[in-house]
């Protein structure tokens, strides 16, 4: 028969289990969004959205959807046209990223500048600890899909600090843009349903968002100009392999603070350096 003590022990257990429950799971996903940038079928936009209702995800982001709204894509969303009306239509990604740290790129091909890849369950791992992790406001994940004729262009795979893919028939491995979301989005479930009872403790490290870094790569293009390091001229992949080092680190904000002083001084001492005689 158990004790007492361990009676009270059950009784008071249950209201935390309660909090890291259903609503837990619901909170952390909230925080995931879903970005398709500038789809062409409206249809896989509804279908979409139905693939993230099943799932319990909710913030759809659209970037510069071909054709939005649509009859299509209220068809395909099937009882979850409440996400399309909640949906986010943006201009441009960097709009669509903001208070996002962590962005994942999905795509059905590895490219010739990889950055590091990950499957959809490392993945969807990942974005679940770092959902829970910073400040309110400002530690969402994003996932990007793709346009459905080719996916994401390199520019926007350097926005990511890993890309995506879901292991699939190498001689046929591009699936449709909804049935992607759907299997990252039970991913993102599972992993959820996994961690809801274990409670992670935040970690000291918070990645700054995408805009501060940004500003970085800006003022680190700046100095590389300034002291002639970077010929404008023939740039070729310094700029994309020095954003793919800085994005695995993904530094914090002291770590952000003291690289932009040391680019100041960099750029300071030039300055006085074609001052003198
Ligand atoms: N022909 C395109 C594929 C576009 S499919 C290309 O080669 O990139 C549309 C989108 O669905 C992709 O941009 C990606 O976001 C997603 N997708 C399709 N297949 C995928 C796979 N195997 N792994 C990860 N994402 C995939």
């Amino acid at each position: 028969m158990a004790s007492p003590a361990a009676a009270d022990a059950v009784k008071s257990a249950a209201p935390v289990a309660d909090n890291t429950g259903a609503d837990d799971i619901a909170r952390r996903l909230a925080r995931i969004r879903i970005v398709l940038i500038n789809t062409t079928h409206p249809g896989n936009i509804g279908a979409t959205a139905r693939a993230m209702k099943v799932m319990g995800l909710s913030a759809l982001h659209l970037v510069t959807p071909k054709i939005y709204p649509h009859a299509d894509a209220t068809a395909r969303a099937s009882g979850a046209d409440d996400l399309l009306q909640h949906a986010q239509v943006h201009g441009n990604l960097e709009s669509a990223l903001q208070g996002c740290r962590l962005v994942l790129g999905t795509s059905a091909r590895l490219r010739s500048l990889p950055l590091p890849v990950i499957d959809a369950r490392r993945a969807a791992g990942q974005a679940l600890v770092e959902s829970q992790v910073g400040e309110p406001g400002a530690r969402d994940v994003a996932v990007l899909f793709g346009r459905e004729r080719y996916g994401l262009t390199n520019e926007e795979m350097q926005r990511c600090h890993f890309l995506v893919n879901i292991p699939a028939n190498p001689d046929y491995s591009s699936l449709n843009i909804a049935q992607a979301v759907q299997i990252i989005a039970y991913e993102l479930r599972v992993a959820a349903l996994g961690i809801a009872d274990i409670s992670i403790e935040p970690a000291d490290w918070h990645p700054v968002d995408g805009v501060e870094m940004e500003r970085f790569f800006e003022h680190l293009e700046q100095t590389m100009l300034d002291l002639r390091f970077l010929n404008p001229r023939q740039p070729k992949r310094l700029m994309a392999r020095l954003r793919r080092l800085f994005n695995r680190a993904r530094p914090d904000q002291n770590e952000i603070n003291i690289l932009r002083g040391i680019l100041k001084a960099a750029q300071e001492a030039r300055e006085d350096a074609e001052k003198r005689p």
